[in-house]
């Protein structure tokens, strides 16, 4: 049956689909934190369908509420109320500050980017939208001209604040971090809450011992968004859009108060700013809901998507309403399947599970404990460069040795990685050579499942080194 799988997928199904591993798994079933394939075997999520399954696989309240809302009615479409719309609207919103207050329902990341680009533009009445180097934002023709990361990167190859190919309105701010020393992604990471010598005061979020570091850091990177500003065709801007920690560039942090002075050079320009909560949204990131609060920025725009629905496809888009308004006024936006009575349904459902069983104290706790494992690790192991990260949002970086930091090559990241899954751990992969281990499990993982996975992921290393 295997075999017969591979080969519809060979036949039929988009190229693009690629596996994730060299022995395809063929899954079954999901528990909570744990998956199971077609022969019965078990593995511990620590992916959770790329950051989506955030209170657990099947969760048995979702579920319940799901199925007794698929009895009753799916889908109206966009034009009819229903009290499961207005009930999750009234739910979400008291989960943001003011004045972030007004919510369009949509289906996925890359339509509420979309949605988002289109906002600023409509508000502002300007068209240039600034993105950073390493974001992920989505694949639609639109997001793609925000991303720019691995294979994302569509770009002319022209240095700073270049055009996207995909998006000539849309410019490319300063790298995001990252280990390596021959990326193109460099310093950031000694900026931001990484455990470093000082460990313990690190995991606090602090960065004292390297508060030197950092501002340098941070004022190079003010002066290359400055410049990047000033390459914007009118010199004012649509918009500017960040992930609080980029996720699928290898989990990396910006400088602290980094955000915060973009922030201000952004408005200074006409522009508003937009945090997209796709990976960092729902309380993942354990001291806050919200990663914008982690950086202490208050956006004018929300995105959100993957965890909202615990793997059902929905996503959000959060707005004052003054730039809703705007929108409304030109009647740019419409959808049919968004904020469906089931989407609605299973969307309060995530919301109160996440409080109900404390799953954001949860990342917290549990998070931190796993950074600390991890980079256990890094003492140990002269291959793992860095580890970062913040609650249950963490990154391991590959390296060939700590002392030339150059990216492990791919072949070697993938037998780990393979080797890993056969032992039961199934890990992510980011970064711009695909060299960065994402460990993002659902919210209700517990210690001891973090001490199995950073046991199968040590002797996997220990093999390796062999
Ligand atoms: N923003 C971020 C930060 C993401 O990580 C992703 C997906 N990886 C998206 C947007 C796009 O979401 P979707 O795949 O649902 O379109």
């Amino acid at each position: 049956a295997y075999s017969h799988i591979l080969e519809i997928h060979k036949q039929h199904l988009s190229p693009v689909r690629t596996a994730y591993f060299q022995k395809p798994l063929l899954l079954h079933q999901g528990h909570m934190e744990w998956l199971f394939d077609s022969d019965g075997n078990r593995y511990l999520d620590f992916f959770s369908g790329i950051v989506t399954v955030s209170v657990g696989h099947c969760h048995p309240k979702v579920n319940a509420v799901a199925q007794e809302q698929m009895e009753r009615l799916w889908h109206t479409s966009s034009i009819f109320f229903h009290p499961q719309m207005h009930e999750y609207a009234e739910k979400l919103s008291a989960l943001l500050p003011e004045p972030l207050k007004v919510i369009f329902l949509v289906n996925s990341g890359s339509e509420a980017n979309d949605l988002a680009m289109v906002m600023a533009r409509a508000y502002s009445k300007k068209t240039d939208i600034i993105s950073f180097r390493g974001a992920y934002h989505g694949c639609s023709p639109y997001t793609l001209g925000l991303s720019n990361v691995g294979s994302f990167k569509m770009e002319l190859p022209s240095g700073m604040g270049c055009h996207s190919t995909m998006c000539p309105d849309v410019f490319r701010g300063p790298w995001g971090g990252s280990y390596c020393r021959d990326s193109p992604v460099q310093t950031i990471r000694k900026c931001s809450c990484v455990p470093g010598r000082d460990r313990e005061e690190d995991l606090s979020g602090g960065v004292r011992n390297l508060e030197k570091d950092c501002c340098q850091a941070k004022e190079q990177y003010i002066e290359q968004f400055k410049d990047t500003l000033n390459t914007c065709v009118a010199k004012s801007i649509a918009g500017f859009f960040a992930e609080p920690i980029q996720g699928v560039n290898g989990v990396v942090q910006y400088p602290k108060g980094f955000l915060k002075e973009v922030f201000e050079l952004v408005r200074e320009r006409g522009g508003v700013c937009i945090a997209d909560e796709v990976q960092t949204g729902f309380g993942r990131l354990g001291s806050h809901f919200w990663g914008f609060q982690t950086q202490d920025v208050m956006p004018d725009i929300v995105t959100m998507a993957k965890g909202i629905g615990n793997g059902f496809p929905m996503a959000a888009v959060v707005t004052t309403s003054e730039i809703a308004k705007s929108l409304a006024n030109c009647l740019l936006h419409f959808n049919t399947f968004g904020g469906s009575p089931l989407a609605c349904a299973i969307g309060s459902a995530v919301l109160e599970v996440i409080k109900e069983e404390n799953m954001q104290e949860n990342s917290q706790e549990v998070g931190t404990y796993m950074l600390l494992k991890f980079a256990n690790l890094r003492d140990e192991f002269d291959i793992i460069g860095d580890v970062r990260g913040k609650g249950l949002m963490v990154g391991i970086e590959m390296v060939q040795d700590k002392r030339s930091r150059r990216p492990l090559p791919l072949k070697e990241v993938n037998q780990i990685h393979e080797d890993c899954k056969d032992m039961g751990l199934i890990m992510g992969r980011g970064g711009p050579f695909s060299q960065t281990f994402r460990i993002m499990p659902p919210m209700c993982v517990t210690k001891p499942e973090v001490d199995f996975a950073v046991e199968v992921f040590r002797s996997v290393l220990i093999q390796h080194m062999e």
